[in-house]
């Protein structure tokens, strides 16, 4: 199929972007296009405007500065992943990355792009939410940032303005100490995730748990934190048996039950997934792997 008929802007600057937006009803951002162009195509999505941030200088930068790995809008996939700098502050952006599409769809799609798409099942809000991270947007009203807890709204619905662009993402680095890891159940490689889990694990001098960050993508409206795993975790000695039960937790919070089990086949992957997790990270933050 093709596109529905509408106004192409090649913006030249955040202003102008923002300002086009703003000018009309209903617009989207051409970052990647990896979602958008499918959209347009299939005619999910017919706007009155599309906005085309690739000519936008400043976008393209990735930085280390005050302990956060910062992200501009117009960084595909694939920089990210292959940054040095962003890996050594945070390698578990790099662990994320290598689950996102495929490689030749890494290397256009970009990371502000997926975080703005807000697909339920998509890896990296999920990492953004387990790590506390947040976005600068900027729209007619000037700048602000929004934490990743009050991004995401809904399956492919965040809490952006119509006349927002997200400008900048923001990772904070991995604690001192602490492991990583990012698992997920697909059914084919590079597909969206059944069930993904993200999951920073800070053990104490004795080994047991002193911090425990987890969140998912795939089984809820949106990337959700996981509260109650992670206080059942914290306080444990991280036996395998500790684990387990913390997993459990995980039950409530899986409201996709859109898998023909009602919901049971993926709280059985979701808990499955978090034993997972929870082990990497832990004999990551031991032998301090990749870090
Ligand atoms: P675009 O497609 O350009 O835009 C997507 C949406 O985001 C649009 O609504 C647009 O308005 C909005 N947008 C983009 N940038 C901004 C911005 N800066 N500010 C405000 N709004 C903005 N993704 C995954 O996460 N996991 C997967 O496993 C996965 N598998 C895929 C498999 C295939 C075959 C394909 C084609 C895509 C897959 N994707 C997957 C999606 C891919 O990661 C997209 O690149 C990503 O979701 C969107 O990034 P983009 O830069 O291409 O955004």
């Amino acid at each position: 199929m093709k596109p529905a008929r509408f106004e192409y802007v090649a913006a030249r600057s955040v202003e102008e972007a923002v300002a086009a937006r703003a000018a009309h009803d209903d617009t989207v951002v051409l970052a990647g296009g990896q979602s958008l162009i499918p959209m347009l195509n299939y005619r999910v999505a017919q706007p009155d405007a599309v906005i085309d941030i690739n000519r936008v200088p400043g976008l393209g930068g990735i930085s280390v500065a005050d302990g956060a790995v910062r992200v501009g809008a117009m960084v595909r996939h694939r920089q990210l992943e292959l940054s040095d700098e962003a890996f050594a502050a945070n390698p578990l952006l790099r662990e994320v990355m290598g689950n996102v599409a495929h490689i030749p769809i890494r290397n256009r799609g970009t990371i502000c792009g997926s975080l703005a798409h807000a697909d339920a099942a998509a890896e990296l809000p999920a990492a953004l939410v387990c790590l506390g991270g947040s976005v600068t947007v900027q729209g007619t009203g000037g700048q602000r940032t929004v934490a990743a807890s009050d991004l995401f709204m809904f399956h492919m619905t965040t809490t952006l303005q119509p006349d927002e662009i997200i400008t900048e993402a923001l990772f904070p680095a991995l604690p001192d100490g602490a492991g990583y890891a990012f698992v997920e159940m697909t059914r084919r490689h590079g597909d969206y995730a059944v069930a993904g889990i993200c999951a920073v694990i800070t053990p104490d001098a004795g080994g047991g748990c002193a911090a425990a960050s987890i969140s998912a993508c795939g089984i809820a409206e949106k990337p959700v934190r996981l509260p109650d795993v992670e206080a059942a975790l914290v306080g444990t000695d991280l036996s395998e048996a500790a684990v387990r039960a913390a997993a459990a937790h995980v039950d409530g919070a899986v409201t996709n039950e859109d898998d023909g089990a009602g919901g049971r086949y993926r709280r059985k992957v979701a808990r499955t997934l978090i034993v997972r997790a929870v082990a990497t990270a832990v004999s990551r933050a031991a032998g301090n792997a990749g870090q």
